[in-house]
């Protein structure tokens, strides 16, 4: 089933490049320098590549970092076997996972961890000095490795950024990838890279030739008012990719964290409560203090993410002792335990006045995870020859239309394992990159602020048809642009494409599956089992539906 549709507004999408300054050359350049971007990285310097790293801001800085619950892998057999964590990915994908690709993630996740610990990763132990294993959400058995209590991201970023180090890769901080340039033939040839001063401006733009370019920005939590994410989450990998020509797939799929910390009137950033706090007892409530979950779904509070998000979403519909904005999360059952066990958490909620020991915790669900993305193998390979994608970028079908708490990272690293490999075999080889017409058209970035509140009130944890076309009517406005002169305007460029792309695919959903819940269609529909896979080549945008474990890309 093919559907053609009309360009996007912004069409002839715009290139985003100046005209470069400075000219260089890397055997592979690795865009981002999260868990994934990282491990691949390491893999291909290690393999004897000569590998690039550019990141937009410091090396640790992205979603890695702020990872807290842990990485799921199955690390104890005598309690947990590979089958019942490709059992649990599936569920928790509804449908939509890719059940080839979800085995090959969980039986290399050990590996994966072991490889961590190797290069000096502590992860917090028992009593009896084995790996102490957590529960998440859609878990059914204990298998989440930690660090630091609630630190887990920070443990693996920092493992990974001294690693590189050691490793002696060229890693460019405060630079950011452009746009992804093709020879006459449709290889990758390179990327332009801008080099960002302090405040946010472009000093130069840098034109790195490469034949082999992996996409590893992380997520688009930024597309959003409220967002776990960091600022680094703006979807540029997506966009740059996509303006590449590379399929784009599953973008309806937003995950939103069921338990964000609430605070009047915030955007942006929010504090994560992560879904290991339930895990240990906590329980959710509404203003009028009925338990939220119960009756929702066998696992109760632990239930898979989208199913709490929806529930708690729905609840606030009904505003239960007149709060509408947020529910509450009572860990108070865990006690003082909680300190050693989430200190980050208790530390972040007791500087905002609240003490999660003896008081419960506002929440309400925030953006979080890009399910979707730029379609790729496992081993990163896209529809592009030359350009890989890996990460929370890339669309795998790992996650289908959800993904499992604690799958997010573990999938960097495997990936990342499988992309190196992939990057030690021969490479496409290129011409010279085409410069193009070199249109300066970014938009202004004040468009953010706009996007941001109509992707929040229109395309949340629950959607409706006439909400989407708000939506589509909004993202598609026509917007001034401007030339390229700050990160704010490339960022605000790729949001707008990315929101563009997620409104267009919500809309198109008529069903409620994972996290993309309709009120107006409340159920999966059979016939829905299918991928949305969007293309731009150039001149139109072709929107095409695929089975699940199709052989394209
Ligand atoms: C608060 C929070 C808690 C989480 N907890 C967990 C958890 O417990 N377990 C789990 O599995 N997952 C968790 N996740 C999700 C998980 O952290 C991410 O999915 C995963 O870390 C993504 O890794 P990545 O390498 O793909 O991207 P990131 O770690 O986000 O790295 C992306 C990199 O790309 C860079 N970048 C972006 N754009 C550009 C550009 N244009 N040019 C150059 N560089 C660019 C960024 O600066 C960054 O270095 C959490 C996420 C958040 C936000």
């Amino acid at each position: 089933m093919n559907q053609q549709i009309a360009p996007p507004v912004l069409a002839p999408l715009p290139r985003l490049p100046a005209s470069p300054t400075l000219e260089s050359s890397a055997e592979v350049v690795v865009i981002g320098s999260g868990a994934a971007g990282a491990t691949a990285a390491l893999g291909a310097a290690r393999a004897g590549r000569d590998v690039l790293v550019v990141t937009k801001s410091g090396l640790g800085a992205g979603s890695t970092t702020w990872a807290q619950g842990g990485l799921a892998a199955v690390l104890d057999a005598t309690d947990d076997s590979w089958d019942e964590h490709i059992a649990d990915t599936l569920t928790a994908g509804a449908g939509l996972s890719d059940r080839t690709v979800v085995e090959q993630l969980v039986r290399q996740a050990p590996e994966a961890v072991q490889a961590l610990i190797d290069l000096g990763a502590e992860f917090d132990r028992d009593l009896g000095g084995r790996l102490a294993l957590a529960r998440e959400g859609g878990h059914h058995r204990s298998r989440i490795v930690h660090a630091g209590g609630d630190a887990t991201g920070a443990e693996v970023q920092r493992t990974l950024d001294g690693s590189l180090r050691a490793a002696g890769v060229v890693v460019r901080e405060r630079s950011i990838a452009l746009d992804v340039l093709h020879d006459d033939r449709g290889c990758v040839a390179g990327v332009l890279i801008a080099h960002v001063d302090n405040f946010g401006r472009i000093e130069d733009v840098a034109l790195v030739r490469s034949s082999a370019v992996v996409v590893a920005t992380g997520g688009l939590g930024q597309a959003y008012a409220v967002t776990t994410n960091p600022a680094q989450s703006t979807g540029d990998g997506l966009a740059l990719a996509w303006r590449a020509g590379a399929a784009v797939a599953d973008v309806e799929f937003v995950q939103f964290h069921p338990t964000a910390f609430w605070q009047p009137q915030s955007s942006g950033q929010q504090l994560l409560v992560s879904e290991a706090v339930r895990g240990e007892g906590a329980t959710l409530i509404d203003g009028a203090g009925g338990s939220v979950m119960r009756g929702v779904h066998p696992l109760g509070d632990l239930a898979p993410r989208d199913v709490v998000a929806t529930a708690i979403a729905l609840r606030l519909r009904e505003a239960p002792g007149g709060i509408g904005d947020h529910v509450f999360l009572d860990a108070t059952s865990i006690g003082p335990a909680m300190v050693d066990r989430f200190p980050t958490i208790v530390a972040r909620c007791r500087a905002a006045g609240i003490d999660p020991v003896t008081e419960p915790i506002p929440v309400a669900p925030a953006a979080h995870f890009a399910c979707g993305g730029v379609r790729a193998r496992l081993d990163g390979i896209t529809s592009v020859p030359g350009l890989f994608a890996v990460g929370e970028v890339a669309a795998t079908g790992v996650h289908g239309a959800n993904r499992l708490a604690s799958n997010g990272v573990t999938e960097g690293l495997v990936a990342g394992h499988m992309v190196a490999i992939a990057l030690t075999k021969t490479l496409p080889e290129s011409g010279p990159p085409v410069l193009g017409a070199a249109s300066l058209a970014v938009v202004d970035a004040k468009v953010r602020t706009d996007v941001a509140l109509a992707m929040s009130r229109w395309v949340g944890p629950l959607r409706d048809g006439d909400g989407l076309t708000a939506a589509s009517a909004h993202v598609r406005a026509p917007r001034p642009s401007t030339s390229l002169t700050s990160l704010a305007e490339v960022e605000a460029t790729n949001l707008l494409a990315v929101s563009e792309l997620i409104v267009h695919a919500a809309q198109r959903r008529e069903e409620s599956r994972g996290s993309h819940r309709r009120l107006d269609c409340t159920e999966p529909r059979d016939e829905w089992r299918k991928r949305i896979v969007q293309r731009w080549d150039g001149s139109a945008v072709t929107t095409s539906y695929e089975p699940v474990g199709g052989a394209g890309l």
